[in-house]
């Protein structure tokens, strides 16, 4: 029943100074996925409601700027994503969101009101996203989204857009895309011309750059190595010269052979920072010269449980330059001007510009 003469007559032809049952059953048919309205005990409420009814259309929402305080228990018709105390403007989009690497204190509020708010959450393992979503008492149907579906199952979250409905991607861990699947989808998602919004938050890599203290100016986010030990240090070898710190992500069964890779391939006064169970009750974050690696983690057999993320610092500065920019700068010379060649071989190469040019003079005069 609406409350008080004064309340506004009509509700879908219904005076709503009948019986709520009346008004719910002449209202359904105006009523499709998209709509409900708000009863809370036997009360429409009618007051926080703009207009005079509490639609929650997804389309009209944005311009009605509809926010309606639900009193209580609802009844039927509305929608399972604003069965919250506030009704949310969910666009109609694909949400990224990033989810704890360990401590689920470290979920942002936005993520929260992201997930109750979507129609949809895929998820890498529904099991695991069933524990996230429990634990904030959040409600809402999922898909699963991994390596081995995500073409299809991105193909039916396009389609479940195609019909206006909100829907949010997470993955086991971290950030969605970050080593993790989300990039296809991301991608199918955006052909098909809806908007992606990505909602940042952990990602271990980050997590540890942030610990690791290192005064390199650049890193480079390598992920996962390759699991064979002959493509593994192929990769190591071509990483060698890059002038940035090298991030890593590494599983513990396969920690200890990337380290011992790492330590007979690269430079030994180059610096490890071993970050093992970030966020977690056995974080532990060591900063040591990469030859003292090896020896650090045999040391204890807790130091190789867990995950891992190792940094290893940008390699010593050098005399001169290396191979690789000798290469690049000699072959831009049979084209261009010295001044430009310099210039574009610090864009391609990463090196200071100055040396390039230095070097680019000696060899325009031999
Ligand atoms: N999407 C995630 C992210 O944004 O960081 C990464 C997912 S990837 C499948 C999992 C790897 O991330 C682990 O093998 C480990 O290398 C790293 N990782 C994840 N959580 C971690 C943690 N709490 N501490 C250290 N490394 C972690």
């Amino acid at each position: 029943m609406a409350s008080g003469e004064n309340q506004p007559g009509l509700l879908a032809g219904c005076n709503a100074g009948r019986c709520t049952a009346e008004v719910l059953a002449a209202a359904q048919p105006y009523f499709d996925k998209y709509r409900g309205f708000a009863v809370a005990a036997d009360q429409i409420d009618l007051a926080a409601a703009h207009p005079k009814v509490a639609f929650c259309d997804r389309k009209t929402l944005a311009q009605q700027k509809i926010c309606c305080q639900l009193l209580g228990r609802c009844t039927f018709g509305l929608p399972r994503a604003h069965q919250t105390a506030t009704i949310r403007d969910m666009e109609n989009a694909l949400y990224v969101v990033a989810t704890p690497i360990g401590n689920l204190g470290d979920i942002s509020l936005r993520a929260l009101e992201t997930l109750r708010g979507v129609d949809l959450v895929a998820c890498e393992d529904t099991r695991h996203a069933r524990q996230l979503l429990d634990h904030h008492g959040i409600k809402v149907p999922m898909l699963a989204l991994h390596q081995h579906n995500e073409n299809e199952a991105a193909a039916k979250l396009v389609r479940l857009l195609g019909e206006g409905q909100s829907v949010a991607l997470v993955s086991d861990a971290g950030t969605p895309g970050v080593s993790d699947p989300g990039a296809r989808t991301v991608a199918a998602v955006r052909a098909a011309g809806f908007r992606v919004i990505p909602l940042p938050g952990p990602s271990a890599a980050i997590t540890a750059m942030s610990a690791a203290g290192l005064a390199d100016a650049r890193f480079l986010f390598v992920g996962f190595l390759p699991a064979k030990v002959g493509a593994r240090k192929t990769a190591i070898l071509e990483l060698a010269a890059v002038d940035a710190a090298l991030v890593f992500y590494e599983a513990p069964h396969r920690v200890t052979e990337t380290v011992t890779d790492l330590v007979e391939l690269l430079e030994p006064q180059r610096e490890i920072v071993i970050a093992r169970e970030l966020t977690k009750m056995f974080e532990q974050i060591e900063r040591i010269p990469l030859g003292e690696a090896s020896a650090w983690l045999a040391a204890d057999p807790n130091r190789q449980r867990g995950e891992f993320v190792l940094v290893v610092s940008a390699p010593p500065a050098r005399e001169g330059l290396d191979a690789e920019s000798e290469r690049v700068l000699a072959a831009l010379l049979t084209e261009l001007p010295v001044k430009q060649a310099a210039k574009l071989a610090a864009e391609i190469t990463g090196q200071p510009k100055n040396a390039l040019y230095a070097r680019a003079l000696q060899l325009k005069d031999a």
